[in-house]
């Protein structure tokens, strides 16, 4: 929790053999792992935890009195013992088979404790042989029972009776008695916010204790304490960030533009307006002597590389080199081909650095970006390689930020000349939520890029259930056409091998739907010459039809391409679609975009599709994104642990967030120590807020 952890060994303060358990059980072995063990739920005195709260299959514990049995035998089972259990709400039965001393001990009017695994049974929730002990009946408790009668006697003094995570080795109750020591056996914790604990939430000491054992009240203030405890924790990761690049020097980019006038004046185009206020603030930022920290988003085809471009040229006008950072092979020599079209006749050195490139070139390339020869450079993940030295690095540019992590832009930054830091421009064509570029961008400026330049003609979208035969003739039909029409048709298939994969379709397709066209595949897995080859055969027209896997979601431009078929788009996110369809719509033609999919009727897969279909908007579809993916964050969690966030929801806690990122920034200003050791423990470096995949 932040700023304050409680590290003693869950031996020493545990009844004997419970630590043991627990260690077993979830893996923890110190106080503080066990407190962030938070309740799933929570139940009122006398009410049932089970028909409510919980779901089939779950473990749960209810606390009430035997109101009913019933035995009978069954051929089959032998004595099945049935027991109605009376918890102030509602009446839970428990089943027994073959039972025997159970049938002694719970008769009418004993209370007892029950876990186990919830079951449905004709819309009665049911638990299978749950265990159990009694309360209230001391005379039946042996002498190591008094520590569950201990532990009842706890539980049933609470207004709200947590509910945990439980595993049937260890279950709630008695998860909840060794929290409670844990917990009994902690003085008084001074606030670590000190002055700055929020004063309308609850102190952290009265959280840390309600929200395992909330007052009459509940749990809801002390959970949002902590929810904002997690959004500040976030909040001064980035202020830090923030504070410790403004104390770092860059080099002075300002040089009377040349490059970038003499590229502007052979454009054939004119820059649109928010290209030009984008362009006007990087420019700006490059004279300053504190480093560039910029985030430029923008839809796919918004122009954001011919800004990105005059930047650089600024930094070769003022005697520096720029690195050009790009998350696949494919891209960047992409861009080194386009860009080196677009500078012909300027006085730039452009070296592309390949992971896959023969020793030779690439010890040329190394030469020529130690000694200065080369001005831009443009690389994949090679570019960061500690072989790589650079003679005067002065601006990186990072397409694609969500590929790279924190980690990996940083490690490119010091490779600055001494003393001084780089300037930094990431690029990325997914739009990034609110919350998200809050939380894990915070320490950027951002720039947006709106509208798509050009009078481009908008992409019409359809959804293609696979169970319609009428549609999928139309759509094929509809490909052929736009081929005899002497255009280019994308087909992006989930996978390479096996069935509706890349290899089989491309086979496929070009005896049946394309008999006659010109049909290749493109994958990761092919030699990176065979991919380089293929994809300048597409953008040069000489393929009608490619299909590939994602390979293409990024960054690739042939505006010839005006048709595409996502073939098995459920299998892709939000994003991913929307990223995958931004690769048509490039050209002057209006283009099209199938999402074929055997999702059924009514499914929240079918919903996700039709939604990417029904809009164009990026930002929204981002948000949208979000949602879809925070279930599944959730769900992939519980099972890893992994993720530090047990509170925070960032599609949901937007004004906790940019609440707790204006107090960061006040902590971060005012007592910089105190901001430090708040974070002390967390590398959030390495925290995935969304998969960087
Ligand atoms: P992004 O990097 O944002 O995906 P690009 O910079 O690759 O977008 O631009 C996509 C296409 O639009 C390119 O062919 C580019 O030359 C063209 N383009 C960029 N800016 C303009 C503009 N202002 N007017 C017309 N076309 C433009
Ligand atoms: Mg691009």
């Amino acid at each position: 929790m932040l700023g304050w952890q409680d590290t003693r060994p869950l031996s020493r303060i545990l009844e004997k053999g419970e630590a043991g358990s627990i260690k077993r059980a979830f893996g923890y072995s110190k106080a503080y792992e066990l407190l962030e063990h938070f309740p799933r739920a929570y139940a009122a005195r006398g009410s049932g935890l089970a028909a409510e709260t919980a779901d089939e299959g779950e473990i749960v514990t209810i606390v009430g009195e035997v109101v009913h049995t019933t035995t009978r035998e069954s051929p089959k089972a032998g004595r099945i013992f049935q027991v109605s259990i009376h918890d102030g709400v509602g009446v839970t039965q428990a089943t027994f088979f073959r039972a025997t001393w159970q049938m002694r001990q719970l008769s009418v009017g004993v209370r007892a404790i029950f876990t186990g695994k919830l079951k449905f049974f004709r819309g009665q929730a049911q638990l299978q042989h749950p265990q159990y002990f009694l309360l209230g009946n001391l005379r039946l408790l042996k002498k190591e029972e008094s520590y569950k009668e201990r532990v009842a006697q706890l539980m049933l003094n609470l207004p709200f009776i947590p509910i945990y995570p439980a595993k049937s080795s260890m279950p709630s109750w008695r998860i909840f008695g060794a929290i409670h020591e844990v917990l009994r056996t902690i003085p008084t914790i001074e606030d670590p916010l000190q002055q700055f604990a929020p004063n309308d939430l609850p102190s952290f000491d009265a959280s840390v204790r309600g929200i395992h054992m909330p007052d009459a009240g509940g749990h809801e203030p002390y959970r949002q304490r902590l929810l904002y405890d997690e959004a500040l924790s976030l909040g001064v990761v980035m202020a830090l960030r923030k504070a410790d690049t403004r104390k770092r020097v860059a080099p002075l980019l300002s040089a009377p533009d040349q490059r970038g006038a003499q590229l502007q004046a052979s454009l054939p185009f004119d820059l649109t307006e928010g290209q030009r206020n984008v362009l006007e603030d990087i420019r700006h930022d490059l004279r300053s002597k504190e480093p560039m920290q910029r985030l430029l988003q923008g839809e796919v085809g918004s122009g954001k590389t011919v800004v990105a471009l005059l930047a650089m040229l600024q930094a070769v006008d003022a005697g520096a080199q720029c690195a050009l950072l790009a998350p696949t092979e494919v891209l960047a020599t992409q861009h080194a081909q386009s860009i080196a079209a677009m500078l012909k006749g300027i006085d730039v050195k452009i070296t592309l650095l390949k992971g896959s490139m023969p020793t030779s070139q690439r010890q040329q390339a190394l030469l020529d970006i130690v000694s200065g020869e080369s001005n831009i450079i443009i690389g994949t993940h090679a570019l960061i390689q500690e072989s790589v030295e650079f003679f005067n690095l002065g601006l990186c540019v990072v397409d694609e930020q969500h590929r790279f992590g924190v980690e990996q832009r940083d490690t490119l930054r010091a490779k600055g000349p001494d003393g001084l830091t780089p300037h930094l421009l990431v690029m990325t064509a997914t739009p990034i939520p609110r919350t998200i570029a809050m939380t894990t961008f915070g320490d950027l400026s951002v720039s947006t890029l709106r509208e798509l330049p050009g009078g481009r003609q908008p992409i019409a979208s359809y959804v293609v259930p696979a169970q319609n035969s009428l549609w999928v003739a139309r759509m094929w039909q509809r490909l052929r056409e736009e081929i005899h029409q002497g255009r280019q048709v994308y087909i992006v298939c989930p996978k390479i091998g096996g069935e509706d994969g890349v290899e089989e379709m491309t086979e496929h397709l070009s005896n049946t739907e394309f008999e006659g066209r010109r049909v290749m595949a493109l994958h990761g897995q092919m030699p990176s010459e065979s991919k380089a080859t293929v994809m300048e055969a597409f953008a040069a027209g000489l393929i009608d039809v490619l299909v590939a896997t994602t390979v293409i979601e990024v960054g690739v431009d042939v505006p010839n391409a005006a048709a595409m078929l996502i073939y098995g788009a459920d299998a892709f996110g939000v994003s991913q679609l929307h990223q995958l369809r931004g690769r048509v719509g490039r050209g002057a033609n209006k283009s099209i975009c199938f999402f074929y999919t055997s999702a059924e009727p009514g499914t929240p897969t079918l919903e996700r599709i039709g939604k990417v279909a029904d809009t164009l908007d990026g930002f929204e579809l981002a948000e949208i994104d979000l949602e879809y993916r925070q279930e599944g964050d959730v769900l992939g969690t519980e099972q890893s642990g992994h993720n530090r966030l047990k509170f925070l929801k960032l599609h949901r806690d937007a004004r906790v967030i940019a609440r707790a990122n204006d107090d960061a920034t006040a902590i971060v200003h005012q007592a910089p120590l105190l901001a430090r050791t708040l974070v002390r423990d967390i590398d959030y470096d390495r925290q995935i807020f969304i998969d960087k995949s």
